[in-house]
């Protein structure tokens, strides 16, 4: 595992769709690097991605994985991200850690929109990217229709580097259009040929059309396009270099990870066009030595580590580390990391992403500050909101502090998942963004913390009200002794429009109710109120108390809050409830085929589809505005993911509460009606 090199040292992270390939071309940049051996298949003979049980059981990434290559004299860190959504949370925190980002795709136009969150993200963020077209060796159709289907997926001008060249159906290589030269691949080094004759226009063309897109942001090539002249290859590499770098064009490689086709090409374009460190440094808003923490994690015997890249300075493995917080903390051992295993080592240098011991309070998207001054990041890590959430609980009372304590490292490594304690439904809610990652996170509090749990639907907070109104006189009386108690009210009740709450005044002439046991019959008729005849809260109503008589002796305090109570109750038992039910407004994103099955999967779910309109800024997206009541909520974003191949989101905020009849307020009644625990 070396980690110490004398020439420079790069980050990059492997992003874009699940299956595009990101695994398969990590491991074959540690084939051809020859930073792993091979099997006699040809396989790596040691197993560097996907290790953890649960990333076997899904057989794709769901977690971050590190491994590191060197390539000539330079060293490199691969950071493969998982591609699915719902693990975005992961690749928030890591991405902006590395020089560069290579997108891989599937070489199937078909899946070009797949790109498109992962594209915005990076654009987002500022950080340099190149795409990797992967699959080259299942590629058909042409060329031209692959690059149209991409083009949309990205803002900054996708730049073909290459043509691949074909023999029938067969990729064979391709033409370097910034070198001009050919190559047949071959596992390992490709070998050069001749441009074949037949090419030479195609390669021509495909070249200017490059020269042109890189002269949009050079005015001296653009005159010298205009003038006819031949730009030297120096100084189209230094736009090529140059514009990547600043993120102003995404240069598109060609390759077939399986079969080390386009991979040899890919590290030497990596070798002298990765930016370096001090560009990652600065955007992250590191001023002097310091590391930016990428992922923290507890691992086997070693506690916790934080996966961290190191800048400015080099990093001893027993540095003071200042948090952002300024809570100081001592590196407890510098490890090297590669796939599942780790290697203690004394030192890190600039630019190596390593793990770091017990730093307890570490969290990823923190600088850990060497110059004993806190720092922070230059821009805050993106807050996702969640998508699904699940109601958690300990099977056995005695495994509460142990849930609690596995739940807070759990949520401390992947800071996506979040807890929260919904007072009303006594329940608590582990959420994040999805099904799928709010599982994974239930298998892991399972597995690694060994705690037995259920779960079960969040409930949802319906709320009563009244049908109609009505007034209702009662009295509280007990003469059984000693000190009785008195109280009589008259209280009219009237319904209030959605959204009104709770409207209490009173209006009681010459002391009848005297002024200073008023707030008591409100308070009465509160306590009346936080469950209705349903099993809910109720509201929307205005309660008025209009009359009362009072006792010399008896009267109380207490006895007008009894009184107001009761007054409440046996009002609503007159004007019986009915249920409503919270509505949201949800804002959908979904690419443009699948908009109109979005669509009626909301109507399905009782939504109201209040509009559908281009997504802005995002060509071939649509944006669908609906009404949907939050208990249809909780398996929407799996659906929605089904739908739209793993890419929908949306966003949910409370909009108003609306009227619940029939079979669903019957279920809903019932279940409220269950005693607590059962579910
Ligand atoms: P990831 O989800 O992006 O990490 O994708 P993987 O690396 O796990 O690859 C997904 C699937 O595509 C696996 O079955 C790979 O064997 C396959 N695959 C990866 N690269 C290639 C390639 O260049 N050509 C072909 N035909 N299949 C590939």
């Amino acid at each position: 595992m070396p980690i110490q090199s004398r020439g420079s040292v790069r980050a990059l992270a492997l992003v874009g769709p699940t299956n595009a390939g990101k695994t398969t071309l990590m491991e074959s940049l540690l084939l051809t690097t020859g930073a792993v051996g091979r099997r006699p298949d040809g396989g790596a003979a040691e197993k560097v991605g996907d290790a953890s049980p649960e990333a076997k059981a899904r057989g794709h990434s769901v977690e971050l994985n590190l491994a590191s290559f060197d390539y000539l004299d330079d060293h490199y860190t691969v950071v493969d991200c998982p591609g699915s959504l719902e693990f975005c949370t992961e690749v928030d925190a890591a991405v902006p850690a590395v020089d560069l980002a290579i997108v891989v795709a599937d070489a199937d136009p078909a899946k070009a929109t797949l790109l498109q969150p992962t594209l915005r993200e990076l654009e987002r963020l500022g950080i340099p990217r190149a795409l990797f077209i992967n699959k080259m060796d299942q590629a058909r159709g042409s060329l031209q229709e692959l690059l149209d289907a991409l083009a949309p997926v990205s803002t900054a001008p996708l730049v073909a580097r290459q043509i691949p060249t074909f023999q029938g159906e067969k990729v064979t290589g391709f033409i370097d259009l910034a070198l001009e030269r050919a190559f047949v691949y071959r596992p390992g080094e490709p070998q050069q040929i001749e441009i074949p004759e037949e090419l030479k226009g195609e390669e021509a063309d495909a070249r200017f059309h490059m020269l042109e897109q890189i002269a949009d942001f050079d005015d001296e090539l653009l005159e010298q396009l205009l003038s006819d002249l031949t730009p030297s290859r120096d100084a189209v590499f230094a736009d090529l270099v140059r514009e990547m770098n600043e993120g102003l064009i995404v240069p598109v490689f060609f390759g077939s990870a399986i079969n080390g086709f386009g991979v040899e090409r890919l590290l030497k374009a990596l070798r002298h066009e990765t930016p370096a460190p001090e560009r990652a440094a600065e955007r992250l808003g590191l001023d002097g030595p310091g590391a930016y923490v990428l992922k923290t994690a507890y691992v086997g015997q070693s506690g916790k580590l934080a996966f961290a890249r190191v800048f400015g300075g080099k990093l001893d493995d027993s540095a003071d580390l200042t948090l952002p917080n300024e809570e100081r903390a001592r590196v407890g051992g510098l490890f090297a990391v590669q796939g599942p295993n780790i290697k203690k080592i004394a030192q890190a240098g600039v630019g190596d992403i390593v793990a770091i011991g017990k730093v307890e309070h570490a969290a990823s998207g923190q600088i850990l500050s060497v110059t004993g001054q806190p720092q922070q990041l230059r821009s805050a890590m993106r807050a996702r909101r969640p998508l699904f959430a699940v109601a958690l609980a300990a099977k056995n009372r005695q495994d509460d502090v142990k849930l609690s304590g596995a739940l807070s490292k759990l949520i401390e490594e992947d800071p996506g998942l979040s807890i929260t304690h919904d007072q009303e439904g006594r329940q608590m809610l582990l959420a994040g963004q999805g099904e799928g990652h709010v599982r994974l996170a239930v298998e892991r509090l399972k597995r690694r913390f060994g705690v037995e749990i259920d779960t079960s639907q969040p409930k949802t907070p319906y709320r009563e009200t009244i049908a109609k109104g009505a007034t209702q006189r009662s009295r509280h009386k007990k003469q059984s002794g000693g000190h009785g108690q008195f109280a009589d009210v008259t209280i009219e009740v009237r319904p209030l429009p959605r959204g009104s709450g709770f409207v209490f005044q009173s209006r009681i002439v010459g002391g009848v109710v005297p002024k200073q046991w008023v707030p008591a019959v409100e308070q009465g008729v509160r306590d009346g109120l936080e469950k209705g005849p349903l099993g809910f809260p109720v509201t929307d109503l205005e309660v008025t108390l209009t009359d009362g008589q009072t006792h010399a002796v008896d009267s109380s305090e207490m006895a007008f809050r009894v009184a107001g109570r009761m007054a409440i109750e046996e009002a609503m038992g007159v004007t019986g409830t009915i249920l409503l039910e919270p509505i949201e407004k949800l804002t959908v994103y979904s690419p443009s085929p699948a908009a109109s099955h979005v669509t009626s999967a909301l109507t399905a779910r009782r939504g109201q589809i209040l509009g559908l309109a281009p997504r802005e800024d995002w060509k071939g997206w649509e944006r669908i505005d609906a009404y949907l009541p939050q208990s249809e909520r909780q398996h929407l974003i799996n659906e929605l993911r089904g739908l739209t191949q793993g890419l929908g989101a949306f966003e949910a905020d409370f909009d108003h509460m609306s009227e619940l009849t029939g079979r669903l307020a019957e279920e809903a009644t019932n279940a409220a009606k269950q005693p607590a625990g059962a579910h």
